[in-house]
C-alpha cells in the first residue's frame, strides 16, 4: 500500500465512521427524545410492561458503537473496491425512475437477506456467538438498533458489498438506502407502537412491519424474523400467531405513565 493511499484512507475512514455514527445517533436520539417527551401521552401505546433500565440502554449504546466501527471498516472496503473498479457506484444523480428502481431493489434484497441470516443466527449452534447480544434487549429501545455482537455486525454489514457486487448503483441511492435502514431500524425498537391503530386493516400497509412485529421477536424469540416487510414470515409460517391481537393491544392498553423511560 503506497503512502499516498494510506494518507487518503486516513482522511476517508473518519468521514465514513462519522457518517455511520451521526446517522445512528440522530435517528435514535430523535425518536428516543420524542418518546421520552411525550411519554405520558404515549403510555397507552407501550408494548411491554417491562421497561428498559439505564444499564440496558448503556449496553445497547456501547454495542452499537462497536457495530459502527465495524460498519465503517466495511464502508472503507467498499470505498477501496469502488476505486479499484470492483463495484460500480455512480456519483451522478440518476433519473427519478432509475433511482426509485434501484432503491426498491436495495430494500427488497436487504429484507430477504436479513430474514434468512436472522433465522440462521437463531440456530442453536450460531445463536450464542452471533445473535445473543441483540437479544439481551428483552424490551428494546431505539438505541438497540445496532446492538450487535461483532460477528453479527460483520454479517449485517456484508450485505452492502454483496449487493454492490451484483448491482450497479448510484451513490445517492446508497445514501437513501442506509438512511431508510436506520430509520426503520430505530422504529422497530421503539418499545411504543408508533403506527396508526388501523395499520393492519389496510391490505398494502399491513405488509410493512410495525413496532409490535419486531418487539414480539425480542420478547419471545421464536417468530417475526422479518425486517421491513411481513411477507417472509407469512410465507415461511414464522409470523407470531397472535400478531394482530398483540398489535391491537399495543394501540390500546393502559400502563402507568410514571414508569416510562
Ligand atoms: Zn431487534
Ligand atoms: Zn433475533
Amino acid at each position: 500500500m503506497t503512502d499516498g493511499l494510506l494518507r487518503e484512507l486516513a482522511i476517508v475512514w473518519p468521514i465514513i465512521f462519522a457518517n455511520d455514527f451521526v446517522r445512528y445517533a440522530l435517528a435514535a436520539s430523535i425518536l428516543f427524545g420524542i418518546l421520552t417527551l411525550f411519554r405520558r401521552q404515549l403510555a397507552h401505546r407501550r408494548i411491554q410492561q417491562r421497561i428498559a433500565t439505564r444499564p440496558d440502554i448503556r449496553r445497547e449504546m456501547s454495542y452499537s458503537l462497536s457495530t459502527i466501527f465495524i460498519f465503517s471498516l466495511v464502508g472503507l472496503s467498499v470505498y477501496l473496491g469502488n476505486k479499484a473498479g470492483v463495484f460500480q457506484i455512480d456519483d451522478a444523480l440518476p433519473s427519478l425512475s432509475t433511482g426509485l428502481l434501484q432503491f426498491g431493489a436495495f430494500v427488497l434484497a436487504h429484507d430477504a437477506y436479513f430474514y434468512w441470516i436472522h433465522r440462521a443466527m437463531h440456530h442453536p449452534r450460531l445463536f450464542r456467538k452471533f445473535h445473543r447480544v441483540h437479544h439481551l434487549s428483552l424490551s428494546p429501545t431505539p438505541w438497540a438498533a445496532y446492538s450487535f455482537a461483532p460477528l453479527e455486525a460483520v454479517v449485517e454489514a456484508a450485505f452492502l458489498p454483496l449487493f454492490l457486487l451484483v448491482f450497479d448503483t448510484s451513490a445517492i441511492v446508497v445514501l437513501g438506502f442506509t438512511t431508510h435502514m436506520i430509520i426503520r431500524n430505530v422504529m422497530g425498537h421503539a418499545g411504543i407502537e408508533i403506527y396508526p391503530k388501523r395499520w393492519l386493516n389496510w391490505p398494502l400497509l399491513r405488509l410493512i412491519t410495525t413496532t409490535t412485529h419486531h418487539d414480539l421477536h425480542h420478547a419471545e424469540f421464536r417468530s417475526n424474523f422479518g425486517l421491513y416487510f411481513t411477507w417472509w414470515d407469512r410465507l415461511m409460517g414464522t409470523e407470531h400467531p397472535q400478531y394482530r391481537q398483540e398489535f391491537a393491544k399495543s394501540c390500546m392498553q393502559n400502563v402507568n405513565a410514571d414508569s416510562q423511560v
